[in-house]
C-alpha cells in the first residue's frame, strides 16, 4: 500500500518538472500536422482559373453526401476553368461532413483539398452551409500547408 503511494507520488513529482504541454490557445495555435483535416478549400491554377471542372466525384465519393454541385459548360471566350464545364454551384455542408477526405482523394484536378483550419464555429446551423465563394482560395501560396498536403498526398492525378 505505502508501495503504492510512494510510486504514485513519484510520478507526480517527475511530470511536474516536465515541460508543459498546454499550449495558451487562442494567443498560440498549434502547428497542425499535413495530414490534418480541417475545412475544405477550393484552389486555382496558377493561372487563375478553378481547378473545379464540375465532375461531382467528390459528390458522390462523399460518405454523408454533404456535397452539393451543380455543372455548366464553360464560354470557350472566357473559361472559368480548364475543363469543358465548370462549377456553377458548389457546396459544402460542413455540419455534416465527417472529415474523412474521400472528396479530396477522389477529385481527378486537385481542386478540393482538406486544408488546416479548425476555427470555424458559428452561432447558426446555417452558417456551416459554405459556399463556392466561401472556400475558393485566390492564392494558393496564402496556403503553404495545402503545396505540404499536395506532396504528400501526391493529390494531382490527372493532369
Ligand atoms: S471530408 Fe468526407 S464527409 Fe467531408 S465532404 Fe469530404 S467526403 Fe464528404
Ligand atoms: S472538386 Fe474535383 S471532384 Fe469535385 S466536382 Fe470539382 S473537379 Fe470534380
Amino acid at each position: 500500500m505505502l508501495g503504492e503511494i510512494c510510486k504514485g507520488l513519484w510520478l507526480t513529482i517527475r511530470h511536474s518538472f516536465k515541460n508543459r504541454v498546454t499550449v495558451q490557445y487562442p494567443d498560440v495555435k498549434e502547428e497542425m500536422p499535413v495530414g490534418y483535416r480541417g475545412l475544405h478549400k477550393l484552389l486555382r491554377w496558377e493561372d487563375g482559373l478553378e481547378r473545379c471542372v464540375g465532375c461531382k466525384l467528390c459528390s458522390a465519393a462523399c460518405p454523408v453526401d454533404c456535397i452539393y454541385v451543380e455543372s455548366e459548360e464553360n464560354d470557350p471566350e472566357a473559361p472559368t476553368s480548364k475543363g469543358e464545364r465548370y462549377a456553377s454551384i458548389y457546396e459544402i455542408n460542413e455540419l455534416r461532413c465527417i472529415f474523412c477526405g474521400y472528396c479530396e482523394e477522389a477529385c481527378p484536378v486537385g481542386a478540393v483539398v482538406l486544408g488546416n483550419e479548425y476555427e470555424f464555429c458559428q452561432d447558426d446551423r446555417g452558417k456551416f452551409l459554405y459556399e463556392k465563394g466561401d472556400l475558393l482560395v485566390e492564392r494558393t501560396e496564402d496556403y503553404p500547408e495545402l503545396h505540404a498536403r499536395y506532396e504528400e498526398k501526391n493529390l494531382l492525378t490527372y493532369v
